[in-house]
């Protein structure tokens, strides 16, 4: 039940932690907006150019990130933000609101596609579609669908009788059935890209309610900030954390070492015989294998962090212990890896199978339906000395150990001469 759970819990915790901060903020910035609208109003006055100049710039840092579905996101805020230049006709005024909710619910399930000629056509083509589709279809599904719509509307209206002016029930189905797929969509798949798409449709609905250019000016400039808030934070993911095991790369390693003092010790671990064991159960199941033990090294205790060096290998970095300190938490942690019963599924054939690296075997046996495996860890141990001070040099000492453990049989912890 627990091992059921804690992924859920962990799916939670990484929604909270993406979906809360921006909430946080946007709260915080409608409570000040809303009670001191006078004071907010006196510094704004002038600045209407820079909903324009966000969008633009952050435009031209999610296409320099090739994050293609925020550039498009810009042009539908673009929308909104020229509403005084558009002078639009009531009904013209929403069925561009339909065609912004279908943008944005169309953007929170596509994926970045990049801006290659085919791409860009393809995604222009079918936002201009979706425009041109509310245009001409609205009032046509708004007859098929005005029984559902006559009860929406009259729950619309007991909320507030001001939504409802505001609001046609069309475009509410629509902002129902985008937040509530979207907020499913984020929960199980936590994007930065997509929690950004998601604020940027939930907060269209308040910008066309609202209908204040003031109002519609500071949201757009804090969308613009969350886009490129969310291009830098998927940068800094993608460059510092390891994309298969999901622990901190080797990038993240060297700048961590900056970070340490004089007293550290780093374990260098290797799994054992791994190249026999893609080529007995196929690279895939290795590729998994790598992911479960890079878990467990992850947890290990005596506050060590590791790190994906390359390839099977892990460092682990105790600061502020000596070897002999950190033995214990490296023990433990080979014997729970060696102990660890993987139990591998017979899975059904991928459609089109991926090819043998070069110069590596192509799978010779694949799992039976269900086979218990065990795979076993090397570690060598080195810490800082006056003798070894540079992180290399302790590096090379925890290599040398590592060495001796393999040659001492495996599946042990050997500590460096020092
Ligand atoms: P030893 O006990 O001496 O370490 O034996 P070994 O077979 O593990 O030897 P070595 O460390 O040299 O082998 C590394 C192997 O790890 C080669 C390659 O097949 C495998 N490997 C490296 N990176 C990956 C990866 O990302 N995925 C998978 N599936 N295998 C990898
Ligand atoms: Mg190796
Ligand atoms: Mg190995």
């Amino acid at each position: 039940m627990t091992a059921k759970l804690s992924p859920l819990l962990s799916r939670l915790t990484n929604f909270c932690w993406l979906f809360l901060p921006p909430l946080l903020f946007f709260s915080v910035l409608y409570g000040f907006y809303f009670f001191n609208t006078e004071l907010l109003l006196s510094w704004i006055v002038n600045l209407w150019w820079m909903s324009y100049a966000s969008l633009a710039i952050a435009a031209i840092i999610a296409w320099q990130f090739g994050r293609s579905r925020l550039v498009y996101a810009c042009l539908l805020l673009l929308l909104i933000a020229a509403n005084k230049e558009l002078t639009l006709t009531p009904e013209l005024f929403e069925v561009r609101y339909s065609g912004i909710l279908f943008g944005f619910v169309f953007l929170l399930y596509s994926k970045d596609k990049g801006f290659s000629a085919l791409n860009l056509c393809f995604s222009l083509t079918v936002l201009v579609m979706l425009f041109v589709l509310s245009w001409l279809a609205i009032p046509h599904i708004l007859l098929v669908s005005q029984p559902w719509l006559t009860s929406l509307d009259s729950l619309l209206f007991q909320l507030s009788a001001d939504i409802r002016s505001l609001l046609t029930p069309f475009n509410a189905m629509l902002l129902i059935i985008g937040l509530l797929l979207g907020l499913l969509r984020l929960f199980f798949k936590t994007d930065n890209t997509h929690n950004a798409l998601y604020f940027a449709l939930a907060l269209s609905a308040f910008m066309h309610i609202y209908r204040d250019a003031e109002f519609a000016l500071i949201t757009i400039v804090s969308l613009a900030c969350l886009f490129c808030y969310s291009v830098l934070k998927d940068s800094f993911t993608m460059a510092f954390k390891d994309e298969l095991t999901g622990i901190p790369s080797r990038r993240a390693l060297m700048q961590y070492v900056q970070t340490l003092g004089r007293k550290y010790t780093v374990v260098m671990s290797d799994i054992d015989h791994f190249k026999k064991f893609n080529d007995t159960y196929g690279h895939d199941v290795g590729d998994e294998v790598l992911k479960l033990v890079a878990s467990k090294l992850n947890k290990v205790t005596g506050g060590g962090k590791t790190f994906r060096f390359g390839g099977e290998e892990f460092i682990i970095v105790f600061p502020r212990k000596t070897s002999a300190e950190v033995l214990p938490f490296v023990e433990l942690v080979r014997q729970t890896i060696a102990d660890y019963d993987i139990a591998l599924r017979a899975k059904p054939r991928p459609a089109k199978p991926k090819k043998p690296l070069a110069g590596k075997k192509a799978p010779a046996k694949k799992p039976a339906k269900e086979q218990i495996v065990k795979v076993t860890t090397s570690f060598g141990v080195a810490q800082r000395s006056k003798e070894h001070s540079d992180f290399a040099t302790i590096m090379k000492q925890a290599d040398i150990a590592l060495y001796a453990a393999k040659k001492a049989g495996r599946n042990c912890v050997k500590v460096a001469k020092q």
